[in-house]
């Protein structure tokens, strides 16, 4: 991926942002577009949590072809890219936590670098450089291989349709809104939200477990980001299906594993016992 789409996913969703809040005060916008807007962010948020991620990269579980095919289309709306290049990215990350290697690192080259400006270094050199390394286990995968290969496809769909859906409930000036919230504010909403997950999971919040990265818990991303915020667990136990570790710890992502498990529309659900968390907890004795 190049760096001027890379640069037009992070201003341009960042401006039309500062837009729809003024067309808020202008009686522009309606409850639909509101409505799209919250609905999208947190329906392809969970495409990301629990297809891109614990699906596909940690193997936290078995979907059923329906539901990972489902979850792999919502998951390539979100503007992070074709799901083997964020796999790939985010192998290295695991791999590398916290040191040289690791594509988004808040303790090596600081909190703003890896909130997204480490994006704008992503040239197809070094992104390249990655995916040599980690793709090949990810395409093998044939699904995988579509969905990958008919990302842009996805991210236009998801922009077309809250304008469609907005022309049908107000012609032209509900298609600009509709665009507006359910397309680009909602592509702003759900970056900020899964780039939290980079940089303030790895510099503000509580370490449950031992880990030799600076992962951390936080509550706010645990909410916003499906259950992916209690972040040190994550890396504690990346293949557990479930991040959220305690009843306090909420999970939305975890929750919807249990329910598609009871369903039987997910099986092999990877779960931590007890007496192996125990081992890992921060005031547990080495
Ligand atoms: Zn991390
Ligand atoms: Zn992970």
């Amino acid at each position: 991926m190049h760096n001027i789409p890379i640069v037009g996913l992070i201003v341009l969703p960042f401006i039309a942002t500062f837009y729809a809040i003024f067309l808020l005060f202008t009686d522009g916008v309606s409850a639909l577009d509101l409505t799209m807007c919250l609905l999208g962010t947190f329906i392809i948020e969970f495409g990301v949590t629990f297809g891109y991620h614990r699906l596909v990269v940690h193997r936290s579980f078995v979907a059923h072809p329906v539901v990972k095919a489902i979850s792999l289309a919502l998951g390539s709306m979100a503007f992070q890219g074709p799901v083997v290049n964020w796999a790939s990215v985010h192998t290295a990350h695991h791999a590398h936590s916290d040191e040289e290697g690791d594509p988004h690192t808040p303790t090596v080259r600081g909190f703003i670098y890896a909130h997204f400006e480490w994006l704008l270094e992503m040239n197809s050199d070094r992104l390249g450089g990655i995916k040599a390394k980690y793709a090949g286990r990810y395409m093998k995968d044939p699904m995988i291989r579509f969905f990958s290969n008919t990302f842009l496809a996805w991210s236009i769909f998801s922009l077309v349709l809250p304008a469609f859906i907005g022309y049908l409930a107000g012609g032209w000036p509900g298609a600009w809104t509709g665009f507006i919230w359910g397309g680009l504010v909602r592509v702003f909403f759900t970056s900020h939200i899964t780039w939290s997950v980079n940089s303030l999971c790895h510099y503000a919040g509580k370490k449950m477990f031992r880990t030799k990265d600076q992962s951390r818990n936080n509550f706010l991303v645990g909410l916003l980001a499906l259950g992916e915020g209690w972040h040190n667990n994550h890396h504690a136990f990346p293949s557990s299906a479930f991040h959220g570790m305690r009843w306090w710890q909420v999970d939305f992502t975890g929750m919807v594993v249990r329910i598609l498990e009871k369903l039987r529309l997910v099986k092999n659900v990877v779960r931590i016992p007890m007496s192996l968390q125990a081992k890992h907890l921060a005031d547990a004795q080495a």
